[in-house]
């Protein structure tokens, strides 16, 4: 017998499911793991065993009406039948955003539910998803401790000027303010940079950019966060995906009045329809982008790079320097020449790449001369989010 952790990730388009088992170290260990995408168009499962072989694999048709409250079971099911001996002792949830109220991971509790449900018109797209897996699993095994591990909750460390805007005070006192996402992301490389670089490189100036389908990036000092490029929705920022990121706030009122637009459909617009993909016309996916030979990738990969120089800018501004800038998520991990082009740009702030290391995969990816180091760092929010399970269940 073993217990074990399950972690939940349930997104709009996604569900994401894993199971950690505890070591008698006080360790965890990944036994399996998966995932549900294509929610809404054609669902496809897969699950796979820590070493990558995969488990089981299925696909439905949309006619199956598996929404999302369906593949849920489906998943809840699929774990039970294969836990062998493991007993499940918690199970932590990634939860987008936990307001101003929340700067830790939390245990669920009923009140807490209707609490977190408050926070709805922050995420409209992203909060009730993440709810629903909590409340299904209250209703079904009311004793089995549930943990919310905030995506907001890494940044209430920043500074009230850099989470206030300059709206007058009774909207930041109701909830207007610059919040920052990917929290658990940055706080699984807060806590891992020293495993990798030096101890004045972890306890120093570092900007980390989460290149993924969402993206930001985040100034970190002495591991905790100061400021970040997303502010008050996950559509604030670097362009990404399929969301714009930063916009003068004009153009939303050019859309309402001038193009008599809906907000649901400006809503679309924002978060579906922009980013890579919009300016592209092509794909929101990066690897597609870099292959294609038409103009259009190539100048929606291009104001990807300035961008992200430009934010580089602002966060150094906000940390008065820069010891190490790290690459994560899908497109920081896996694209050397998405890194490659960054680093060329940011040339002005000291960093300099090593075109071997960059290439091969090493994890520092600087030049020996570089005055900041380079570093590529594989993010873990799943682990992040069991880590913090186990440490409220031992409290
Ligand atoms: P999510 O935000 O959904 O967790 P990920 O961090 O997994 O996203 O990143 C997914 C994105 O990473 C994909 O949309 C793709 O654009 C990009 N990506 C993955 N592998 C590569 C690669 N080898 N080259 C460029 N981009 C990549």
């Amino acid at each position: 017998m073993a217990d074990g952790i399950a972690v939940v990730n349930s997104g709009s388009s996604s569900i994401k499911f894993s199971l950690y088992t505890l070591k008698e170290e006080g360790n965890i260990a990944y036994f399996f793991g998966g995932q549900v995408d294509g929610i809404g168009v054609a669902p496809r499962f897969v699950a796979k065993e820590a070493d990558g072989k995969v488990m089981e694999e299925k696909e439905w048709s949309k006619t199956d009406d598996m929404v999302h409250g369906a593949l849920l079971e489906y998943i809840f099911e699929w774990i039970r039948s294969n836990l062998q001996d493991i007993t499940v002792c918690g199970v932590g949830h990634r939860v987008v955003h936990g307001g101003s109220l929340y700067n830790t991971p939390v245990r669920v509790t009923s009140e807490i539910i209707e609490q977190l449900e408050t926070f709805t018109p922050l995420a409209p797209l992203h909060q009730p998803n993440n709810l629903t897996p909590i409340r299904a699993i209250a209703e079904r095994l009311p004793e089995l401790p549930q943990i919310a591990c905030f995506d907001t909750a890494f940044h209430r460390t920043q500074p009230n000027v850099a989470q206030a805007f300059a709206l007058p005070r009774s909207l930041t006192d109701e909830g207007v303010r610059r919040y920052g996402f990917h929290g658990l992301s940055y706080e699984y490389i807060a806590r891992t940079v020293g495993d990798y670089a030096s101890v004045e490189i972890a306890h120093g100036r570092v900007i980390v950019a989460h290149l993924g389908s969402g993206a930001s990036m985040c100034a970190i000092k002495n591991g905790k966060s100061i400021t970040s490029s997303m502010g008050f929705s996950a559509l604030d920022g670097l362009p990404m995906g399929t969301r714009t990121g930063t916009l003068d706030a004009g153009v939303i009122l050019y859309l309402l009045q001038a193009k008599k637009m809906s907000p649901s459909e400006i809503e679309n617009l924002l978060y579906k329809q922009s980013g890579l993909l919009g300016v592209s016309g092509i794909s929101n996916d990066m690897r597609v982008l870099l292959e294609s030979d038409d103009s259009k990738a190539e100048e929606a990969i291009e104001l990807f790079v300035y961008r992200i120089n430009r934010e580089l800018g602002s966060l150094m501004a906000a940390l008065g320097g820069l010891d190490a800038f790290i690459f994560t998520a899908g497109i920081g991990e896996n694209s050397p020449e998405i890194r490659q082009r960054i680093c060329s740009a940011a040339a002005w702030a000291g960093i300099r790449y090593d075109d071997n290391a960059n290439q091969s995969g090493s994890a520092c990816i600087s030049a020996a001369e570089s005055p900041v180091s380079v570093w590529v760092i594989p993010t873990n929010e799943e682990l992040m989010i069991a880590t913090h399970t186990l440490e409220l269940l031992e409290t």
